[in-house]
């Protein structure tokens, strides 16, 4: 087994969202002696690169199937999703970015549901306005939820039944915050709207490699691709190091502090073939759940600028939230169209999000073969009391427009391509694997980040809230 020369000051696992902030803070924060090495199990692929050999996740041709190699799916009806290679799935999100409302984090407190996150809005919002000026966040002026200054860049266009719904519902139905750019700016160019965001054409999406490739350039980074992580090396209470396989040579590295950021499947299994026996370890593999609604017009519904224009919150918050999961709207702006002469136009479609309450049989654990099993039953009673009136709220929601035929079906996809919650933050071990800052509870110098500390799952997206968390755990090195 060969040992890299030098010791690090930190050692990160993964490229992505969680990985990158932590790296970000960190560099700006930590002397010039600092060392810091980055192992990243995918391959480092240019944008320019991926268009021409259409290659969304750097080691396969296909995102979603690139990544179901490696791991072992005990449920086929239900998916999971994700790339890997450098950036992570930066290279294929969608690049929606709503904040959590004040009452995500607090659902026990305010509804008597779920288990409050052992931080508050307050504590993470000037943490998500830095990550919106990295992403370069097109939002509107008004947001549901409390927010400082304006976004740094103008909101995208909304089309005529966007228009028709936010002036019926004031205060509940915006211009979707979107890292997709409104406006050209550094390296990104303005969104079309074509919808194949898994890719985007034009670059206008933020990634990793466009907003924070350079990070990766400073003299203090050593960043190894090609390099799997397959345990963490801990001894006592203490993470000592990683050990790594690159090009079939086993290798092991050592550091003052290890930071995992491979993600809600990668980050539990590790530190279970690592000998950790958090008692929560792997448990609550959740995501959102989520219905199209597609709704026949007497009118036409035509412009917008993005892909996924407007955000509705007619259904998020409130006291149904005690008995009944909440819900985002988000009205989609891809190319779809009502086959009837002279109507192809007159329809409107949106994708109704529902939270989810994690369940503790749902679950991720590491294969015989070496891969990760995921083990999912379903959905919380929480979630489906939600779906069993679906049909009710959507008619009472879209009635004020000029409805002829609504239809409510499940996304082809059957996966909202969150993985979250398997290693769930607590304020004590009893409840959670890490603590606030993402720090686990027993080894106090190795911090576990991304979906997988959510221990409520939000029906907004997650990545804003992933990275504005990885932030403020590399400040917790400093303090
Ligand atoms: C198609 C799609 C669309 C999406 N759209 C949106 C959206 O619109 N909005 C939103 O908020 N979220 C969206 N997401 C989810 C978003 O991509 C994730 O929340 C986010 O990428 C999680 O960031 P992360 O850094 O925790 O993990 P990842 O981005 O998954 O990064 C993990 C990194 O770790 C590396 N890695 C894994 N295991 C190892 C190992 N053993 N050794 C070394 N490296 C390892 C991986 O290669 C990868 O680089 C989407 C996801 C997909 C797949
Ligand atoms: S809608 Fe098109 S231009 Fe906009 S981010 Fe997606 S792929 Fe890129």
């Amino acid at each position: 087994m060969a040992e890299v020369d030098k010791q690090f000051s930190v050692i990160i696992v993964g490229s992505g969202f969680a990985s990158s902030f932590f790296l970000k803070r960190y560099l700006e924060r930590a002397e010039e002696s600092a060392r810091v090495l980055v192992l990243e199990r995918g391959q480092r692929v240019s944008h320019a690169e991926r268009l021409k050999k259409k290659q969304i996740d750097a080691d396969d041709a296909d995102p979603v199937l690139g990544a179901r190699k490696l791991f072992n799916n005990l449920n086929p009806r239900k998916d999971w999703a994700f790339t890997v290679g450098f950036g992570g799935s930066s290279n294929c999100w969608w690049a929606c970015t709503p904040r959590f409302l004040p009452s995500d984090f607090s659902l026990h407190t305010n509804y008597g549901v779920g288990q409050d996150w052992p931080l508050s809005y307050e504590d993470l919002a000037p943490y998500y306005e830095e990550v919106e000026s990295v992403f370069d966040v097109s939002g509107p002026p008004e947001t549901a939820f409390p927010k400082k200054v304006p976004y740094p860049q103008p909101p995208h266009l909304l089309t005529t039944v966007d228009r028709m719904l936010e002036g019926k519902y004031p205060g509940e139905y915006f211009a979707q915050a979107t890292a997709r750019s409104r406006i050209a700016r550094g390296k990104r160019s303005a969104c079309c709207a074509n919808g194949v965001c898994s890719l985007c054409p034009v670059d206008a999406k933020f990634t990793i490699e466009n907003g924070m490739g350079d990070l990766y350039a400073d003299p203090r980074v050593t960043l190894l691709c090609s390099a799997e992580v397959t345990a963490v090396d801990l001894q006592g209470n203490t993470a000592k190091g990683v050990f790594y396989s690159q090009e079939g040579e086993q290798n092991r590295a050592s550091s003052d502090v290890v930071v995992l950021g491979a993600n809600a499947l990668f980050n539990p299994t590790l530190l279970m073939q690592s000998g950790d026996d958090s008692p929560h370890l792997g448990r609550g593999l959740c995501e959102q759940v989520a219905r199209i609604v597609t709704v026949d017009l007497g009118v036409e519904n035509v412009g917008g600028s993005t892909v996924i224009n407007a955000s509705g919150y007619m259904l998020y918050d409130g006291e149904h939230r005690r008995e009944r999961a909440a819900c985002l709207i988000e009205s989609q702006n891809d190319m779809y169209l009502r086959l009837e002469s002279g109507k192809h136009r007159h329809v409107a479609k949106f994708k109704l999000i529902y939270e989810d309450l994690p369940q503790s049989e749902n679950r991720v654990f590491p294969s015989d073969d070496g891969r990760v099993s995921l083990a999912y039953e379903g959905h919380s009673d929480y979630t489906q009391r939600a779906l069993d009136r679906i049909e009710k709220d959507v008619k009472s929601i879209f009635g004020v427009l000029p409805v002829e035929d609504l239809r409510i079906d499940l996304p082809p996809e059957q996966t909202e391509s969150h993985i979250l919650g398997t290693h769930r933050m607590g304020r004590s071990p009893e409840e959670g694997v890490v603590d606030a800052y993402g720090c686990h509870h027993r080894y106090r110098n190795l911090f576990v980040l991304g979906g997988g500390s959510f221990p409520t799952i939000s029906p907004s997206n997650p990545t804003l809230t992933i990275s504005a968390l990885a932030l403020r755990s590399a400040e917790r090195l400093f303090v």
